[in-house]
């Protein structure tokens, strides 16, 4: 192991590469988990509404018992993120594992299914691309260290969650939480920041979101974000210390109000319809992940 890393710090291109490759193949994964976490999500509230239903309003639910285990997706019975394989959603037709390869399978089938031709949208090489490069590009920054491999498991989890968000409007606690921990434990022994940064960033990130959704509730009646937003702030706080949070937020707000004025402006979208922010806030994390430290200083120094 320690010679593994001795080559790789004489060779960093070599590292850098290797982790490109490695992410997209994971990328690939991250792919299968965007589209069919929020569908496992769904059944599993359908399952425990039906069971609250049962226990407590028994004779409804025999009456209508039909339509309240009626499957609702197109989805087989087993489902998960291993089973069933990947197949093309219009043909059915199970794909190749060389198609399988990340990029290189979108670009070998010149982005249409082997089967039917139908277009296999370019989001996955996309996906792919972006995990490759953030970890190839945290591969050059960290180099071989402990910091780079939790990087890449954060970029992991942000990718996902963006992915998400963008579809479903939603943050997954059985993301958000176990990445809340994670940085606790992390900082136990300080591999980012001390352990009292990470707890006091852990508590400050979910409240200085909770607040700003309260105080907008209160005064417009509207909900401006959701929970999930919190939990996703509350996860910088606990990885990189409460000094980061307000970088995060002003970054934040600032692409998030950049963007929604221009899909505003392209008609893209209509003022009041809400866009999720989770994926401003990841974005944010990310930079000042990197950035986080030059840029206060820049900030401060400017002042
Ligand atoms: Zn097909």
């Amino acid at each position: 192991m320690t010679e593994l890393i001795t080559v790789f710090n004489q060779n960093l291109w070599l590292f850098v590469s290797l982790s490109f490759v490695f992410a997209a193949v994971i990328g690939s994964f991250l792919n299968v988990v965007v589209h069919r976490l929020p569908v496992m999500m769904k059944r599993d509230w359908q399952q425990e509404c039906n069971h609250y239903l049962a226990e407590y309003k028994k004779p409804v639910f025999e009456q209508n018992e039909k339509a309240l285990t009626a499957p609702i997706d197109e989805f087989p019975e087993k489902y998960n993120l291993v089973v069933p394989g990947s197949a093309c959603p219009k043909c059915k037709t199970n794909i190749k594992p060389i198609h399988n390869l990340p990029i290189i399978g979108w670009l070998m089938l010149r982005g249409k299914c082997a089967a039917c031709k139908n277009p296999i949208s370019a989001r996955y090489p996309i996906v792919e691309l972006i995990t490759g490069a953030l970890v190839a590009f945290l591969a050059w920054h960290f180099g071989p260290t402990a910091e780079f491999v939790f990087s890449t498991i954060l970029t992991f989890a942000l990718v996902v969650l963006t992915g998400i968000d963008l579809d479903e409007m939603l943050l997954p606690d059985q993301i958000t939480l176990p990445l809340l921990w994670l940085g606790l434990i992390l900082n136990l022994s300080g591999t980012f920041v001390s352990m009292s940064d990470a707890i006091v960033g852990a508590a400050a990130g979910y409240l200085s979101l909770w607040s700003v959704f309260w105080a907008f509730k209160l005064l417009t009646g509207k909900e401006g974000m959701g929970y999930g937003d919190f939990k996703l702030l509350a996860v910088f706080g606990a990885w990189f210390g409460w000094q980061v949070l307000p970088l995060v937020i002003l970054l934040s707000s600032l692409v998030g109000a950049i963007v929604g004025i221009s899909l505003i402006a392209f008609k893209k979208l209509n003022q009041g319809n809400p866009i999720p922010f989770g994926p401003y806030i990841a974005a944010a994390g990310w930079i000042a992940m990197i950035w986080g430290e030059s840029i206060t200083q820049w900030y401060i120094s400017t002042l």
